[in-house]
């Protein structure tokens, strides 16, 4: 994989996924904006451990339409154009049907399905000209597993990585006339802070065993899976949907 004169937004990158998929792309020639929410010290900190030159960071609150147009206006601004788009950004929380009041899972709901598909589906929106103006480029989506094993006790996450699943494919359709390749990459249980606490549990053994491997994903897993879904050598695979879950959920 070459990303060399590469120009890529990636969202969520100031921690975790997002952060390793900076610096895989970075490591490979790309140039990155590194966007963040509230965590502007670890955006700093993500832009600091990058390869290379003419970096940048972008603050945004993804569940925002405006400020997803301006995160990607200034970001293709400050690198000079867009080809790769990677929509991280992500949230996850738990509202389980049967121990959640009705204006709690109004709430979660909202903010789940705003952050996680919504964002997204925004974020790609704002590219699209962007990467049109660069003759063709790529948009990654990270998934999960949960929108196909299920998410007991956060169905609007699920229910947002499936919404996620199925944007992807219509869009891959959509764009292909334009050269614009859409890949998902839907990951099981990865170690990063959003599972910290669930990995430290009691559960923890039982969640690495849910892999024949008897691990969770590393960052470097997911971010290599990114990378690929998003170079050129890729193109052909668009519309797919990638697992990345250490066999724990095969599906057909
Ligand atoms: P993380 O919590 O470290 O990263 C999520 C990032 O999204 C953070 O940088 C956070 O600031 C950003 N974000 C959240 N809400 C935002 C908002 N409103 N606006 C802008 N940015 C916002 O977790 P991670 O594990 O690195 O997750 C990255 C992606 O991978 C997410 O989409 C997540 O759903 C997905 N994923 C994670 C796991 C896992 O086990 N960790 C498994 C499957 C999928």
């Amino acid at each position: 994989m070459n990303f060399t004169g590469k120009l890529a937004l990636v969202t969520g990158a100031s921690r975790g996924i997002g952060r390793g998929v900076a610096q895989m792309l970075a490591a490979q020639g790309a140039k990155i904006a590194v966007h963040y929410v509230r965590d502007a010290d670890g955006a700093q900190a993500t832009l600091a451990s990058l390869t290379g030159d003419g970096h940048t960071t972008i603050q945004a609150d993804i569940a925002d339409s405006v400020q997803v147009k301006r995160m990607v206006m200034e970001s293709a601004a400050r690198l000079g154009g867009l080809d790769i788009l990677v929509n991280n950004a992500g949230i996850y929380t738990e509202h389980p049907i049967l121990d959640t009041d009705y204006a709690e899972w109004q709430r979660q709901w909202d903010a789940i399905i705003n952050t996680n598909l919504i964002g997204a589906a925004n974020a790609i929106f704002c590219a699209v000209p962007h990467l049109i103006q660069r003759g063709g480029g790529a948009v990654v989506n990270v998934s999960s597993r949960g929108a196909f094993r299920g998410e007991a006790l956060s169905p609007a996450y699920g229910a947002s990585k499936a919404g996620m699943n199925s944007m992807g494919q219509s869009l891959a359709v959509a764009l292909a006339p334009q050269n614009i390749h859409i890949i998902t990459v839907a990951p099981g249980w990865v170690e990063t802070d959003m599972a910290a606490e669930h990995l430290a549990s009691a559960g923890g053994d039982a969640i690495r065993n849910q892999s024949p491997f008897g691990r969770v994903a590393t960052v470097d897993d997911v971010a290599y899976a990114v990378c690929f879904a998003a170079s050129d050598g890729a193109k052909f695979m668009t519309g797919a949907v990638l697992d990345v879950n250490g066999a724990s959920y095969l599906r057909t």
